[in-house]
């Protein structure tokens, strides 16, 4: 807290994974002489820079951009980039510490950074956009590669930004690699990317079912956030036979308690992936539902719950409310949404408890993927990247149960997480020696 005053996200997240973490480096010596969690904590280097752009009234803009290349022991560094107000040094820092444990999980060698702008999208024609991105990435091309750091999407980042960047850096340096993944699927993107993190987050959700032997089939499952993560994690959700009550955006929630059909997510997408409209519009169009201003969804009862919009999202009277409603699986589709003392109470309750870096590492698994058919030239097709898509999400659910199990067999899917992550991380690290 001394060497990073002020910044909480970033303490919250090095809490969680410490507090998991220090039993195991305590019976381990090896890693306490290395000091292996005191490098872990530092990034290798954080690079921050101005970013000059032109607005459509011809004024000159300036905002602060970030990339924090935090850990490349196992692979060269990756992970996305979010433009949006509240963006600081320390929600950079939370994410990029928590993308090297997620990478890891994946099984695929990535390292773990983030980056960024305070630059904020809503509001700004595409022209103001693409010049905001294009003079990012005069800056950022000088730090990025394939082999070095491979930046993707994140909020405020989708397919429409990762195209300007990607355009921006093929001029600057001369070469068609895949350097940034989420591209378009005319040049170089993969299938499935879009869909990659909300449905990943639903299969590990499944996964946690089954071996309860259980499914998500039936059951009621609230949403939070309606962008990119969310929508999906409604689509396959929806796709299994769940029903979905509740999505939301910083406006509020929108309750539906007839559930989110085909037709009405095609009007979801159209609203939120083409429209860039409020939630809000969601209760105009369908009577049946009731929009709640300034709110968040967890009053509504559900069986599973999953927060797919931003950091702290659920606080501890958001969780208490879920659980006496009868929740009893939460998996974590956005970075972090649940507060420190909120997964306390769901690790007293018993609630299967899918963390972020497990429960979403389906995005990043997925831009891994791309990374691949970038190198070897080629384009799996939709069947074959979701087919492995499952699988890790399976394969990381196995490390979880292994590395998170009691005697009992109940699974602690926070310390599983943690521990499967940090193991092969540790190993690279105390390998290289003092680096
Ligand atoms: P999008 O920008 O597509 O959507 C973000 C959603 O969250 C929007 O509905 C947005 O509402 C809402 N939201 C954002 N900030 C706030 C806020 N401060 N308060 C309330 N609501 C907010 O982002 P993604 O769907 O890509 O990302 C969502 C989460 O998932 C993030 O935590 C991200 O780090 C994480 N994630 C994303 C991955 C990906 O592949 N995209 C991969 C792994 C994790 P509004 O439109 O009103 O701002």
């Amino acid at each position: 807290i001394k060497r990073n005053p002020g910044e909480e996200e970033f303490h919250q997240a090095v809490r969680e994974v410490t507090e998991s973490l220090m039993p195991f480096i305590l019976e381990n010596p090896k890693y306490k002489q290395a000091q292996i969690l005191e490098r872990l904590t530092e990034p290798d280097r954080i690079i921050i820079f101005r970013v000059t752009w032109e607005d459509d009234e011809g004024n000159f803009r300036a905002n602060r951009a970030w990339r924090v290349q935090f850990n490349n022991s196992i692979g060269p560094y990756k992970g996305g980039l979010r433009f949006h107000p509240s963006v600081t040094q320390s929600i950079l820092k939370f994410l990029g510490f928590e993308q090297i444990f997620k990478n890891s999980l994946t099984g695929l060698p990535m390292g773990g950074a983030k980056g960024g702008s305070n630059f904020n999208p809503k509001g700004k024609s595409d022209n103001e956009v693409m010049r905001f991105c294009h003079s990012m990435m005069i800056e950022l091309h000088r730090h990025i590669g394939e082999d070095t750091d491979v930046p993707a999407g994140d909020i405020g980042v989708g397919g429409r930004e990762i195209s300007y960047l990607f355009g921006q850096y093929k001029r600057l340096s001369n070469r068609f690699v895949g350097t940034l993944t989420g591209k378009g699927l005319s040049f170089g993107g993969s299938l499935v990317r879009t869909e990659a993190t909300g449905y990943g987050c639903v299969y590990f959700c499944e996964n946690m079912l089954n071996r309860i032997g259980d499914s998500i089939k039936g059951k009621t499952v609230c949403i939070s956030g309606s962008g990119n993560v969310a929508i999906y994690a409604v689509e396959k959700a929806t796709q299994l036979g769940a029903k979905v009550v509740t999505v939301s955006d910083s406006g509020g929630f929108v309750h539906d308690p007839d559930g989110i059909d085909a037709e009405k997510l095609a009007f979801l997408k159209d609203l939120k992936e083409v429209r860039r409209g409020r939630i809000s519009e969601y209760a105009e169009k369908f009577s049946v539902a009731s929009f709640h201003a300034d709110s968040r969804p967890w009053s509504i009862p559900c069986e599973v719950a999953l927060p797919c919009a931003t950091q702290n999202d659920i606080e501890l009277d958001d969780a208490k409310m879920l659980l006496a409603n009868g929740c009893f699986v939460v998996a974590e589709g956005a970075n972090m949404p649940t507060r420190l003392d909120a997964i306390e109470a769901f690790r007293k309750a018993s609630v299967l408890f899918g963390p972020a870096k497990a429960a979403n590492a389906g995005g990043v698994a997925v831009s891994g993927l791309e990374q691949s058919q970038n190198a070897l030239r080629l384009q799996w097709s939709r069947e074959e990247v979701d087919n492995k898509l499952q699988e890790i999400m399976e394969d990381i659910h196995a490390k979880c149960v292994k590395y998170g199990a009691d005697d009992k067999g109940n699974v602690d899917y926070v310390n599983g997480a943690n521990l499967a992550g940090f193991a092969k991380i540790a190993e690279a690290m105390l390998a290289y020696g003092a680096v």
